[in-house]
């Protein structure tokens, strides 16, 4: 469960620059739901989900995660958050672009903790949902740009974290590829992962039509869940 109260995010705080991004943001999102968020541009869209990460801070409010509070918890102890509850999904990849395929998705995996031959078999599990498995030892440089989104994809979900955050990860793809990643982002919400999307694309948000939620200018000015979507 993730729970957000009054969270404010400011850049640059006390510059002259200073610039606030999220102004009074309270969410509550369940285990197992599938939200959209989508907005304007410069709206708040990658701010609310780096916080929901745990990649980013924020000024004033409470986010908890599953009854962790997350205010001014260590770097390791974020890490620790990150590695174990959540994956991480962005527009441009962010692959290691001369590993291949399956070197990409063993990235995350604990080498402390787990055989290599435990290892090589979660990625090429998580390859293989997301339809890549055939590839594995094909260079990413070498993919297009939905190959490649699979295996961030595949990377983000290896260690089998409850909760998954994509921030427009379809941004850089054309209408077949970005269908084809929504598909797989939906099947791994039906295994029970909690999934959180940000976009611009509108054939994504009528996909998404579980819950949308609208940011403008930092603020929530519509939540609307399945059922109440006109
Ligand atoms: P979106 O994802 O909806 O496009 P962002 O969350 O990226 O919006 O940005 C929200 C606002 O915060 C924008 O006006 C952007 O310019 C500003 N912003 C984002 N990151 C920073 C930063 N690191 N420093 C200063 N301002 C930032």
């Amino acid at each position: 469960m993730i729970k957000l109260e009054n969270i404010k995010k400011i850049y640059n705080k006390g510059n002259a620059n200073e610039f606030e991004a999220l102004k009074d943001v309270s969410l509550t999102i369940k285990d197992g739901e599938l939200v959209a968020v989508i907005g304007k541009s410069g709206a708040g869209k990658s701010t609310l989900l780096h916080i929901i990460a745990c990649i980013d801070s924020y000024e004033d409010g409470k986010y908890v995660i599953d009854d962790v509070l997350v205010k001014n918890l260590s770097e390791k102890k974020l890490a620790e958050i990150r590695n174990s509850r959540i994956g991480i999904v962005m527009q441009d990849f962010a692959l290691v672009d001369d590993f291949s395929c399956i070197e990409n998705v063993l990235l995350p995996l604990d080498f402390a903790a787990k055989k290599k031959s435990d290892r090589k078999e979660l990625a090429l599990a998580a390859l293989k949902s997301v339809g890549m498995d055939g590839m594995a030892k094909k260079p990413v440089n070498k993919l297009s740009g939905g190959q490649k989104q699979r295996v961030a994809i595949a990377r983000a979900i290896v260690n089998g974290p409850p909760l998954l955050i994509a921030d427009e990860p379809t941004g850089n793809l054309d209408p077949k590829n970005s269908m084809e990643i929504m598909q797989i982002l939906d099947q791994i919400n039906q295994r029970g992962i909690t999934v959180i999307v940000s976009t611009h694309d509108n054939a994504m948000v009528d996909y998404f039509r579980k819950r949308v939620i609208t940011l403008d200018g930092g603020e929530v000015v519509r939540d609307i869940q399945a059922g109440t979507y006109e």
